[in-house]
């Protein structure tokens, strides 16, 4: 597991560029964390990564957005499901299966959809703007992956 401290969204979305650049295709995000928490903000660094301009939001109201970069990347919002057999009806497994980054904020709503390789990642709010960020590289497809997390790059 990485644990990182943050003290501005900046250094979130750095956060968040460092494990974009360590993403390959197929590879699944699962981002937990109140609102406000910064997972929005981690996305960005991700699709920073990915080379994707411009600053993304939530698709809270559409729950997935689609973006072309290096790899496509899918960010889903999934805070308005109602329950995890939705997913099924918006085409989740065959974005599981895209040839993208699938990128998850409230991933924990819908966990039993969800591979078990995965990248888990939960960002808790501290005092004033300081931020807790646990990355944790779940299963056999992501081992080596959290040797090749630079932490230098946040400073
Ligand atoms: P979420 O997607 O989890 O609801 P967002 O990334 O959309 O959260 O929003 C995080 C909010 O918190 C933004 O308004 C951002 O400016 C603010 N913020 C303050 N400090 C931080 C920090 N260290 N990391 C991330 N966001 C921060
Ligand atoms: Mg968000």
């Amino acid at each position: 597991m990485i644990e990182i401290t943050t003290h501005s969204v900046q250094e979130t979305v750095k956060a968040g560029e460092i494990l974009g650049k360590l993403l390959k295709k197929g590879d699944v995000v699962c981002l937990n964390g109140d609102l406000g928490a910064g997972k929005t903000a981690f996305t960005n660094g991700i699709a920073h990564a990915l080379g994707i301009k411009g600053y993304i939001t939530s698709p809270t109201f559409t729950i997935i957005n689609e973006y072309s970069g290096q790899l496509p990347l899918y960010h889903f919002d999934v805070y308005r499901i109602s329950d995890f057999t939705e997913m099924f009806e918006i085409g989740f497994e065959e974005y599981l299966d895209g040839g993208g980054v699938s990128v998850i904020e409230w991933a924990e709503l819908i966990d039993p959809v969800l591979p078990s390789d995965r990248v888990s990642v939960t960002l808790t709010r501290g005092a004033d703007d300081s931020r807790d960020i646990k990355i944790c590289f779940i299963g056999e497809r992501y081992k080596d992956r959290e040797n090749r997390y630079d932490l230098e790059e946040l400073h």
